[in-house]
């Protein structure tokens, strides 16, 4: 979550929402149909009446709460984070509005706190993250075409993907658009694995499925070529630890990490700047990024444990967030960028270790010329 109060970009376009223009008039106002801004649901009886609001205007509070009346691209150190403090309650209020399992008032007093448990269970990071992006996406109005692609060039990736059958039929459709690349996976201590070739080891794979032209069920490779790339990249570990048949392994607290187990001690690389130039469907322009963000976790699973976040602020500081904890981070004795170390020990020590499970980037916007 802190990760996104350290984007400057999407910081002044959250600061246009609810905000009247030259002539007094707002494109962007609140949506007053929003499920978000309906009364909760009565007859879901574990759904607090307090989970209501505006998710833009939470985190635009949020937002001026957290950087305090700093001007933006002022150098500053961030205020201590208080996620039991205003405004962070009320966009926790809502959050376990998007989480709660619904439980009829009929329900056994069994079947009720097992629901709250899965309400107030720790969300992992990045899927709060999403809905909260998410959320706050739905909130534009559709005819509002001018925020939306504003939205979209901040964090969308848009591409295509091109379906080859061994009988050489070839089919190419547009891709959902998602929030950056997600279950990306480098291989742990590769010597020359990166997160260039996770990204497209992710992007180029093969399925089995119904061919429109042969008519047979065949092994079909899948190219996934990017159309169009966001200011800001989430890149997303597939962190969750799988079974003999591929199914996510879990058990009563939940989804194991991947990272946890024979891994423990591959942990993936982590690279400070990222091409996938070769990944676009244009591949004449430069698409580089550099690391800007990282979210960590520790433990076991992953509704379970412990996450931070590591960001960078003005003047190219590193700091770590802790919750209300934060503290900077310096270059490490080789020159390295810490955000570039994987895992990281915790409070300095190093059985504590903390496993980085997403990476945020940013474009960069004039790369140099790659053949140098
Ligand atoms: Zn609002
Ligand atoms: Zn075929």
């Amino acid at each position: 979550m802190q990760i996104l109060l350290h984007l400057p970009k999407f910081m002044n376009w959250l600061n246009e929402h609810q905000k009247a223009n030259a002539h007094g008039l707002i494109d962007w106002p609140c949506d007053p149909n929003h499920l978000d801004m309906q009364p909760p649901n009565p007859a879901n009886a574990i759904v607090p009446a307090t989970a209501i609001g505006c998710v833009s205007c939470l985190m635009k509070d949020l937002v001026s709460d957290y950087w305090g009346q700093v001007d933006l691209a002022a150098d500053g150190t961030p205020n201590p984070f208080d996620a039991g403090q205003q405004p962070m309650m009320p966009i926790h209020r809502l959050a376990k509005r998007w989480y709660a399992p619904h439980v009829a008032a009929t329900a056994s007093a069994l079947n009720r706190q097992l629901a709250i448990d899965r309400r107030d269970a720790l969300q992992y990071a990045d899927d709060f993250l999403k809905m909260v992006l998410g959320h706050m996406e739905e909130t534009i109005p559709r005819t509002n075409t001018n925020r939306i692609d504003q939205y979209n060039a901040l964090f969308m990736l848009e591409s295509q993907n091109t379906s080859r059958c061994k009988c050489h039929a070839r089919n190419t459709q547009p891709a959902t658009p998602t929030i950056g690349i997600e279950n990306v996976w480098p291989t742990p201590r590769q010597p020359g694995d990166t997160i260039d070739h996770a990204i497209w080891d992710a992007c180029n794979y093969e399925v089995t499925m119904a061919c429109a032209h042969c008519g047979q069920d065949r092994t079909h490779t899948i190219e996934r070529r990017i159309k169009a790339a966001p200011q800001y990249l989430r890149v997303q570990f597939d962190i969750h630890e799988r079974d003999d048949e591929g199914n996510e392994d879990q058990d009563i607290d939940g989804n194991k990490m991947k990272n946890m187990g024979p891994q423990h001690q591959d942990p993936v690389p982590i690279d400070s700047i990222i091409d996938i130039t070769q990944h676009q469907m244009n591949t004449t322009t430069p698409l580089r990024y550099k690391l800007i963000g990282v979210v960590y976790h520790h433990g076991e699973y992953v509704n379970d444990g412990h996450y931070l976040a590591a960001v960078t602020c003005y003047g190219n500081k590193k700091y770590l967030i802790d919750d209300d904890d934060i503290s900077e981070e310096a270059r490490r004795d080789n020159d390295q960028d810490p955000l570039t170390v994987n895992p990281m020990g915790w409070y300095r020590n190093d059985q504590n270790y903390l496993y980085a499970v997403t990476l945020w980037y940013e474009r960069l916007s004039n790369p140099r010329p790659l053949n140098l």
